[in-house]
């Protein structure tokens, strides 16, 4: 995904090899290479020129050190501060004093919820955990039983709602009568207590744009079960946007911790990079495929290192 924002990168530091001292003419060109690369690659605005003010007094001001040539302690600099607005240090799930802890998924449609339940209740299970999934998309047709093959596939149980007859399927923990999306949530809940599964994941309704109604849907969800982590799931892919929508989401329904999706895609994804900064809630997990195993704990220090080749 940051091909060509690494790209950029390594280009504007490169040319800095070889040069005993920098001159502030230096450091200037340098940041304003990086400045540009940045933008182009849809890193926000104010994001940029934070970072670039920081590179700048930092690296005026840097000691001459005896291990690291001019041009290296830049790379460094940059190194540190791409950390820094990445979060720093990698952000755990706090889990709950008494289990269940309660997670819930939020975002658009499409942004990725389903796959990331089934991908995060693997990680769970992996991790000495005993997950259970909760389908409260009654929205997208097809969510239910995407979450129930997710969690199959995932060896996970799957609480879904039977509307009717028949969504239940192999492997299905069921309520009986026709529910809404708060009760199915508080009944897998309550299901989680009873039969001893330590960690919740709740998949909640998305739209393919941010509206008021699915921001009251999902809010009534989180005021139903007080969970313990709300996590955002942002397409990396759609670019821009993503500042907007995380904000809409902060302001509507609130969340703990970001993950980004699909950053196996060709975008160029800086904007994503900015949701840190932008929203202040740190980057807990990255998914880069549709396997379940394209997951991982977002690591800020190796996303920099990523990007800077
Ligand atoms: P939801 O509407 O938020 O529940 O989104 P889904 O989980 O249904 O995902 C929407 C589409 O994106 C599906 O086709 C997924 O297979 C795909 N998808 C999800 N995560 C990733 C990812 O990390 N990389 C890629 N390439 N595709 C993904």
């Amino acid at each position: 995904m940051f091909d060509s924002l690494s790209d950029r990168l390594t280009g504007a530091l490169k040319d800095l090899r070889g040069k005993g001292k920098l001159s502030d003419a230096d450091i200037d060109r340098t940041a304003r290479e990086i400045r540009l690369a940045l933008l182009e690659a849809d890193v926000a605005l104010p994001v940029v020129r934070g970072f670039i003010a920081k590179v700048k007094e930092r690296a005026k001001g840097a000691e001459v050190s005896a291990a690291l040539n001019p041009a290296q302690q830049i790379v460094k600099i940059v190194n540190e501060e791409l950390v820094e607005i990445l979060g720093g240090e990698t952000r755990r799930v706090r889990y709950a004093k008494t289990p269940p802890t309660v997670i819930m998924l939020a975002g658009l449609q499409g942004a990725g919820k389903t796959t990331l339940a089934g991908k995060l209740g693997a990680w769970l299970k992996k991790n000495g955990h005993t997950p259970l999934l909760v389908a409260c998309d009654l929205q997208r047709p097809g969510a239910v039983s995407q979450l129930q093959i997710v969690g199959e596939r995932a060896g996970v149980p799957v609480f879904a709602p039977h509307p009717g007859t028949g969504v239940g399927g192999e492997g299905a923990l069921g309520t009986s009568s026709d529910q809404g999306p708060v009760d199915v949530a508080r009944d897998g809940v309550a299901e989680a207590g009873a039969r001893h599964h330590d960690v919740v994941v709740i998949d909640t309704a998305g739209r393919l744009g941010v509206d008021s109604e699915m921001m009251g849907q999902a809010a009534a969800i989180r005021d139903a079960v007080d969970p313990d982590e709300i996590l955002f799931v942002l397409d990396a892919m759609i670019g821009q946007d993503a500042v907007g929508t995380a904000q809409a989401f902060a302001d509507g329904v609130g969340f703990t911790g970001v993950v980004l999706t699909k950053l196996d895609g060709d975008a160029r994804g800086g904007a994503a990079l900015s949701v840190r900064q932008v929203t202040g809630v740190p980057i807990m997990f990255a998914s880069s495929g549709e396997k379940l195993e394209d997951f991982d704990t977002f690591h800020p220090d190796r996303m920099a290192s990523r990007i800077l080749g």
